[in-house]
């Protein structure tokens, strides 16, 4: 079954149940919590949150979403895209409980040929909060699900809080037993990658006074309408329906691969290590697709340099794979093949986007050009003495002749066993920048001089980029 058709199966089924189609919002909502949009239900927050009231009961949809949070995950784990495609069914203050687990169970386990998933209901695991009896119940009465197969989690997992005082609730997650191969038994609580979670149904019940983390709240009380939000992770669905073995294998993703193993002359499934990076390239030029599509161009700061990262590894991934020459114009248009089908925009699109991201792999080059062979003749030296550790000296002097950031620095040492001082790099930069200080205040009057602003930029790159990640609060 094809992304397409899932996709197609997941509304229609939730249409014909009631639910008004929405279609996805872009990457880029404006909400000052988020650097991107990350679940299905970011945009319909403000009714969530009661400040204004939605114009339909149920609703669903299927949003693109953005996880910076992932990128460290992907290829690594068979399940984390920085982008993918989240289904969900939204019901505010309509039904609840009952009519989300009678909802979601018929669409996972109904037959393929009247419109199903046609999952086995053996295979199927689900978690609950340990307090929620209510939603143990109801699995084990509407789903039919035996008791062994319903798994208690903690508040960390199965709770559900905006990171700010207003709704929250338990969650219920649903799971894929991949089967024996795939790890030992014993449900989720044993092994997350033989069982796969794929939906998220969140149950909105009460109303938070105070919330201090994902898991230290104060309840103050139920609230007045109940609210269903759920989030169902597309291309999770698709490797398992396509009997492919991770997210990056699926339809439409894998051309990307296949192009990628044809330039480098490198076969996939032959190399583990090469793995990693063929499923690096095909997830972050997608992502780079869908991020230049909805408006971000490269930067230094913010939903720019988290374009330029992705951007950057996927070219990286590329030289080590053994492709020096662009790579992007190859890869680019495979990737908009497949997606253009979904969101066709980006076809007419195609021009500006191709454009934007071309210019950013030859800027790169030209960094990688001048760099590249510095860092490996420092990384030789410090090998010969027998250390393991890069000097913030060096670092530092790779960035200010260079124009290497210390995140790709970082990246490059650590793929050959070295660490660097980052302590003593850090030091330099601030040493560099106090100096740019006094030296603008001498020629106060003068023209400005930008090289602080620089600085600054560059000496907070890698820091900025984890904080923009500490902003982002997962939800379903
Ligand atoms: P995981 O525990 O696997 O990281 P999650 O609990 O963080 O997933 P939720 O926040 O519950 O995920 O999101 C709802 C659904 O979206 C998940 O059940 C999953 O199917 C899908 N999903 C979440 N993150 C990703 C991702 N990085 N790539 C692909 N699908 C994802
Ligand atoms: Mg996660
Ligand atoms: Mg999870
Ligand atoms: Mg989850």
């Amino acid at each position: 079954m094809d992304t397409a058709e899932i996709r197609r199966r997941f509304t229609d089924h939730f249409e014909r149940n009631g639910h008004t189609l929405v279609p996805s919002a872009s990457l880029l909502l404006d909400d000052p919590n988020l650097l991107f949009v990350n679940a299905g239900m970011v945009p319909f927050k403000p009714y969530f949150l009661g400040q204004e009231t939605a114009p339909y009961a149920r609703a669903t949809s299927v949003q693109k979403c953005v996880r910076t949070l992932d990128i460290e995950e992907v290829g690594k784990t068979t399940r984390h895209g920085t982008f993918f495609q989240m289904c969900g069914n939204f019901s505010f203050g309509d039904y609840f409980k009952e009519g989300a687990i009678r909802l979601a169970w018929e669409l996972i386990t109904g037959p393929v040929d009247s419109g199903g998933l046609g999952f086995d209901p053996e295979l199927i695991w689900v978690t609950v909060l340990p307090s929620d009896d209510e939603a143990r119940e109801l699995w084990h009465t509407v789903a039919g699900l035996p008791y062994e197969r319903i798994q208690d989690r903690g508040l960390e997992d199965n709770y559900w809080n905006m990171g700010v005082p207003g709704p929250g609730g338990p969650c219920s997650e649903i799971y894929v037993d991949r089967g024996p191969e795939f790890g030992p038994d014993g449900g989720p609580n044993a092994d997350e990658d033989r069982f796969l979670e794929i939906w998220n149904l969140v149950f909105m019940q009460e109303e938070l006074s105070a919330v201090r983390s994902k898991a230290d709240f104060d309840v103050a009380g139920p609230l007045p309408a109940r609210n269903i939000d759920t989030g169902l992770g597309l291309e999770r669905v698709a490797y398992l329906l396509q009997g492919k073995q991770n997210m990056y294998e699926i339809d439409e993703v894998f051309p990307v691969i296949e192009r990628a193993a044809e330039l480098t002359g490198r076969a996939y499934g032959a190399d583990a290590g090469d793995d990693v990076r063929f499923r690096v390239v095909a997830d972050h030029v997608r992502s780079a697709l869908m991020l230049i599509g909805d408006g971000v161009t490269p930067g230094n700061e913010g939903r720019g340099y988290v374009l330029r990262r992705l951007l950057r590894r996927a070219v990286r991934s590329m030289r080590l794979l053994g492709h020096e020459e662009r790579a992007l114009p190859e890869l680019l248009p495979v990737s908009l093949a497949k997606m253009k089908l979904g969101y066709p925009q980006l076809e007419a699109d195609f021009e500006r986007i191709s454009r934007v991201a071309y210019a950013e792999e030859d800027a790169f080059r030209k960094t990688l050009a001048a760099g590249t062979q510095i860092f490996d003749v420092a990384a030789g030296e410090v090998k010969q003495t027998g250390e393991t550790t890069l000097s913030g000296a060096k670092a530092f002097a790779l960035h200010d002749t260079y124009g290497f950031p210390i995140d790709l620095t970082l990246e490059m040492a650590a793929e050959q066993g070295l660490a660097v001082d980052e302590q003593g790099f850090r030091s330099l930069m601030a040493e560099q920048r106090a100096r740019a200080k006094a030296d603008a205040k001498s020629k106060k009057g003068q023209h400005a001089d930008t090289s602080v602003y620089r600085g600054v930029l560059d000496a907070n790159g890698p820091t900025q980029w984890l904080a923009y990640e500490t902003l982002e609060t997962e939800s379903a």
